[in-house]
């Protein structure tokens, strides 16, 4: 076995973070290299150099960096298919967190999110002001550039105006 382990360090890259394989790798850039006639993946290899056992059957060799072809024995951890599973779910939950518009789902709570920001951004107009942009609208001889002017007025969107004088926003007030 120490042809093996030999094999190995000839084919990891060491430094502070994850310790690159160099050999063989297979489709998902696990490494991969054979052991006395038999392919095993440089992760358990690691695994077998550095804790002295071959995993079990059916426990896999998992990376807490997300780097497949990593051999770091600090970044590996043995769990089983269901612990695997629920590794693979909290990392995709972790991941749309701190990637929100990667998933349909999350991005539809993006935009309610971005909704209610909108929301907040016009909230700096007062009940008063409200009422007051409506009231010129209704009373205005002509809309031509009007909301333009009201939108610079009170420092909102003109959108924003727009929405007001539908009666879009701040339903619950009437005058
Ligand atoms: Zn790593």
């Amino acid at each position: 076995m120490k042809d093996l382990i030999a094999k190995f360090w000839s084919k990891t890259t060491r430094s502070d973070g994850c310790w690159e394989w160099t050999g063989t790798k297979m489709k998902d850039s696990r490494g991969v290299m054979s052991v006395n006639g038999k392919n095993q993946t440089a992760p358990r290899i690691s695994w077998y150099v550095h804790f002295g056992y071959w995993p079990e059957k059916g426990v896999f060799v998992c990376h807490s960096c997300d780097n497949p072809s990593c051999v770091n024995p600090k970044h590996l951890w043995l769990g089983d298919v269901k612990s695997n599973a629920q590794d693979a779910a909290s990392k995709k939950r972790l991941f749309l967190q701190r990637n929100p518009e990667k998933s349909f789902f999350a991005s539809e709570e993006g935009k309610l999110k971005r909704a209610r920001n909108e929301d907040h951004g016009s909230a700096k107009l007062k009940n008063s002001d409200v009422l007051e942009i409506r009231e010129i609208v209704a009373t205005a001889k002509s809309k031509y550039g009007l909301y333009v002017a009201l939108s610079k007025r009170f420092g909102v969107c003109k959108d924003t105006i727009q929405k007001i004088a539908k009666g879009k926003k701040w339903k619950s007030l009437t005058a």
